[in-house]
């Protein structure tokens, strides 16, 4: 059997704290073939945060830089910072043979679902609003104020989910990776990106 794949483009999405991040961590432990897209961003670097691996850290020039160039797949202004997915992280890693996982904010999805020709994409719900705001609390990256603000945000970009191929409600994390593990192997299998040639022998 000739093997025949194309790589996926995989954009998982969601309100900030539903989990994205935990989820993508998770695939990208369980599942060599995904490498992350390590986006650009105009925020302050936290303090375990690594250059490279996190973000690409830059200043509003530089960013303002690479709008010009035409230097990004999507881009979005996300809650006060700016933040893009460079054209040039996505085609290297697609050609050293990886997936591709986007962790990007709904905005920058919309534009990856309108752009790109084949991508899979996946919302993120929060099993409810309450849960979402204490999980902002729990993981402790934000003030009271853009707790607010997150949850706020996160009322607009639910009404949204129909634009997705798939919804997965993070309630209980092992359950969720499991839906997350189920997608992307049914995805793996589609004609779409897998033709096997069969041999005589
Ligand atoms: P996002 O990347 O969407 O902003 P995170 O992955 O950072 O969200 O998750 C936000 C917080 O919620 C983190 O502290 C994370 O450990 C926690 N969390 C993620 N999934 C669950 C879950 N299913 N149940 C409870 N807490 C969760
Ligand atoms: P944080 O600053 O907490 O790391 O991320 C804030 C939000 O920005 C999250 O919802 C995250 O998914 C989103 N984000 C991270 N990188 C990108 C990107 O390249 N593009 C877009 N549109 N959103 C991003």
């Amino acid at each position: 059997m000739i093997e025949n794949r194309k790589q996926m483009l995989l954009v998982i999405s969601g309100p900030s704290g539903t989990g994205k991040g935990t989820l993508a961590n998770l695939l990208l432990e369980h599942d060599p073939s995904f490498s992350f897209s390590v986006s650009v961003t105009t925020r302050p670097k936290r303090d375990y945060e690594i250059e490279g691996v996190h973000y690409f850290f830059i200043s509003d020039e530089e960013y303002d830089e690479l709008l010009e160039k035409d230097a990004f797949l999507e881009h979005a202004t996300v809650h006060g910072n700016r933040y893009g997915t460079l054209k040039s992280q996505v085609s290297k890693l697609m050609a050293e043979g990886k997936n591709v996982l986007l962790d990007i904010d709904p905005q920058g999805a919309r534009q990856v679902l309108k752009n790109a020709d084949d991508c899979v994409s996946i919302f993120i719900l929060p099993p409810s609003f309450k849960a979402l705001r204490e999980r902002l609390h729990t993981r402790n990256t934000d003030d009271p104020v853009e707790i607010n603000r997150r949850v706020h945000n996160a009322h607009e970009e639910v009404q949204h989910v129909g634009m997705y191929d798939y919804t997965i409600i993070n309630d209980d994390l092992d359950t969720a990776f499991g839906q997350l593990k189920t997608i992307i192997e049914a995805e793996k299998l589609s004609t779409a990106r897998y033709l096997p040639v069969v041999e005589e022998e």
